[in-house]
């Protein structure tokens, strides 16, 4: 059977291809290990996704194999070249990617990530446009940084996980690649829960604040906006009693609609207290 069939033949809703992720780094080793658990693995398993490891020094021509040199302008540190970046991604592309001369255009069904602290900050709808894609190849730098050429003329995005700064793009990619498989569909398993999570964009509002004082209302014109990012709501449990810390009571009441007010209303409040600046956007 094709792949296509054994997803049918699942149940999965919506027939996907495979989705090719490929990283370039500088320690290809690296990421034995976080491929190979929990949903990540099923999805390479299945054929949802595939992930290649691309070996940077394979692109470069002196004998000492060097990736990077010392920055114009002076300066601490090391910045990775231009060209092994670029001939490792036109060799996985199988395409040039021009030159100022002779500008190159890429697939639309195709992403150049090079992660960056200094890029655009990645978030869940980042990752919900991602997951639309058929391929997605990772720069990850190193040392200073990356040749802005790169960011310039070979990336189409340069992209942040946070505000700190890491020592490589591994696991920035890292971080990228699982938020998006788990939103392609089939890789959850139960196509539900990627659906009512933290940052999910159909969240109900809750109806009114049931969960207790401590769970202040949201100020008025916030409550009005159907359109805002909530975090998850709390999860609990066995046992109902831990050490004298209880279980909310209305979970344990079984009444299903009173449940789920709470949720929304312990969403918001946790959105609230935790990421305020979700509520402002
Ligand atoms: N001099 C750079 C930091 C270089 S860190 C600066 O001040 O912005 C080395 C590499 O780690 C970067 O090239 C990038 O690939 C990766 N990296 C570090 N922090 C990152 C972050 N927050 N998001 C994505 N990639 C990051």
């Amino acid at each position: 059977m094709a792949d296509d069939d054994v997803r049918k033949a699942c149940g999965y809703v919506k027939l996907t291809t495979t989705m090719r992720f490929d990283l370039i780094t500088i320690f290809p080793d690296f990421f034995t290990g976080p491929l190979d658990h929990g949903i990540l693995r099923r999805a390479r398993e299945t054929g949802l996704v595939d992930v290649r490891i691309q070996d940077l020094r394979v692109f470069t021509k002196d004998k000492h194999r060097s990736v990077d040199d010392r920055p114009f302008g002076g300066g601490e540190g090391m910045v990775l070249k231009p060209e092994p970046l670029f001939e490792a991604t036109e060799s996985l592309l199988g395409q040039s990617m021009g030159s100022a001369q002779e500008p190159a255009s890429l697939d639309s069904k195709t992403a150049i990530v090079l992660m960056s602290a200094a890029g655009n900050l990645f978030r869940q709808e980042t990752a919900r446009r991602y997951a639309q894609l058929d391929r997605i190849i990772f720069l990850c730098g190193r040392y200073e940084g990356v040749d802005e050429r790169v960011a310039e003329h070979l990336a189409t995005e340069e992209i942040s996980v946070g505000d700190y700064v890491l020592s490589g793009g591994e696991l920035p990619a890292m971080v990228v690649i699982d938020a998006v498989t788990r939103l392609i569909p089939g890789a959850l398993g139960n196509e539900a829960s990627s659906q009512n999570e933290s940052f999910s964009e159909n969240r109900a509002e809750p109806e009114s604040s049931t969960v207790g004082a401590q769970y202040a209302a949201p100020p008025q014109d916030h409550a009005q906006s159907g359109s805002r990012l909530l975090l998850d709501f709390p999860h609990y449990t066995r046992p109902a009693d831990f050490r004298g810390w209880k279980v909310p009571e209305v979970l344990i009441g079984g009444n299903h609609a009173e449940v789920a007010n709470w949720r929304r209303a312990a969403a918001l409040e946790k959105t609230q207290r935790n990421r305020p600046d979700l509520l402002l956007r």
